[in-house]
């Protein structure tokens, strides 16, 4: 078999992996993308992946830039309000509510939500349209050996990929990221999260609300109405043993649970399609490069699903990546692309994580006090407004 050379390789369509090829396929790079599973790319599919995705702000020069944007924005829904709820009293009941609302530090909305399936759909008709992008579904990245010049991978049908810049994008328990001999850290909670989308009485507003009590937030996030219902794509993190508990209920008992936890903030709520269940853990990488290699989203970093971190922290390993490439095209790969990539992304990646992690802890509390003084905080956050303008800015990666 002839070797292939391309300018970079790709390992992992997920939505990360695919908006790196779809980025750097638009900025003119020969690409090559393979992943052993075909991307799932409707809603129907057994096999689909339901979560629904919050990109803030800057992703969206990234997926202008990558074609994707006029292809996304038809079916966004604006995040224009990030609501924060105590619910951490003796009942249900909602005891705090702070409103963080995007017009207090921009014209924009915060994000806009998406469905999982739906952006592998739009990110794989952009390749289509992409001449000088390739994807292979059903072929893994096997072996990898590296030069002072370029990458080696072989693939697992035999092929041999020549590449001048090898993206980690295989998730969090990443090939290529074993074999460039990148350890990493990994803090686990016992936690797991259950994504599902509901409808509800009382209208979302585009208004993303996050209700704190025990075992983790209960997060909705808007999406556009369903045969004229609003409708929200929930995250429930809860400790795993609950999750289970939560998986065997019937419908109705679902429901009832719920409506319950969330504070009954949105009346009712009827639950549609399956119910997954993730689990959740922090994992950062001590190194985001190797020779020839860059790590990026999980095979880099995991967060809990808090404030819509994960992939935005991609999408910014992306950004950076990009703009040093479109820079200086010669230098793609080079060890001074590389460190240059490090040293702009790992401090802030490992801030980060660290700080989901703190954030993570302080929702699961379960003693009375730990959870008064929760809300003592997010009040000073919040009643704070330069504070509370730089915990915004900070969130959407602005600072
Ligand atoms: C419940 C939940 C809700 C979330 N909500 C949000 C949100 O609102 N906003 C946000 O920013 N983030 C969110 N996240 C985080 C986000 O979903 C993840 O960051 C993202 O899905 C991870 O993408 P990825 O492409 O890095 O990894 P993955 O989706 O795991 O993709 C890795 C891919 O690599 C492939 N692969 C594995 N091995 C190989 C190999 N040897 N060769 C080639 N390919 C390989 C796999 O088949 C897979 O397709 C959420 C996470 C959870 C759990």
């Amino acid at each position: 078999m002839e070797k292939i050379d391309v300018d970079i390789l790709i390992s992992g369509a997920g939505i990360a992996g695919l908006s790196a090829a779809c980025a750097f396929g638009s900025a003119g790079f020969s690409v090559l993308c393979v992943d052993p599973n075909p991307p799932v790319t409707s809603e129907s599919d057994a096999n689909s992946d339901l979560r629904t995705t919050a990109f803030l702000q800057p992703s969206k020069r990234l997926f202008e830039s990558a074609g994707l944007w006029n292809r996304l924005e038809p079916h966004a829904a604006a995040l224009q309000i990030m609501r924060i709820v105590d619910a951490g009293g003796a009942s249900y009941e909602a005891r705090d509510i702070a409103d963080f609302d995007a017009s207090d530090i921009s014209d924009a909305p915060f994000g806009w939500n998406l469905p999982n399936w739906l952006l592998r759909r739009e990110m794989l008709g952009r390749i289509d349209e992409l001449d000088n992008v390739s994807f292979r579904a059903g072929t893994a990245t096997t072996r990898l050996t590296t030069r002072q010049t370029e990458a080696r991978v072989t693939l697992s049908d035999g092929q041999l990929v020549v590449a001048k810049l090898l993206l980690a994008a295989d998730g969090r328990a990443s090939n290529i990221r074993a074999q460039s001999n990148i350890s990493v850290k990994t803090w686990r909670y016992g936690q797991k999260a259950l994504a599902f989308s509901v409808t509800h009485t009382i209208p979302h507003n585009n208004v993303s609300t996050e209700i704190h009590r025990t075992g983790g937030p209960f997060t909705f996030v808007p999406m556009p109405d369903l045969d004229g219902k609003p409708r929200s794509a929930i995250v429930w993190m809860e400790k795993g043993a609950r999750i289970r508990e939560l998986l065997s209920l019937s419908v109705k008992q679902f429901e009832a649970e719920i409506f319950e936890r969330s504070a009954h903030l949105f009346g009712p709520m009827n639950l549609i399609g399956r119910r997954t269940a993730w689990p959740i853990v922090s994992q950062l990488a001590n190194s985001l490069v190797g020779q020839r290699t860059a790590l990026i989203a999980e095979a880099a970093h995991v967060v809990p699903p808090i404030g819509a971190q994960g992939l935005n922290m991609s999408l910014a390993d992306l950004s950076c990546l990009l703009d040093l490439a479109i820079a200086d095209p010669q230098q793609v790969g080079s060890d001074a692309m590389l460190s240059k990539y490090q040293r702009a992304r790992w401090p802030e990646t490992r801030a980060r994580v660290m700080g989901i992690d703190l954030l993570n802890r302080s929702s699961m509390a379960e003693n009375p006090m730990l959870r008064d003084l929760r809300r003592a905080g997010l009040k000073t956050l919040h009643d704070i407004k330069p504070l509370r303008k730089t915990l915004m800015k900070a969130g959407l990666g602005a600072t």
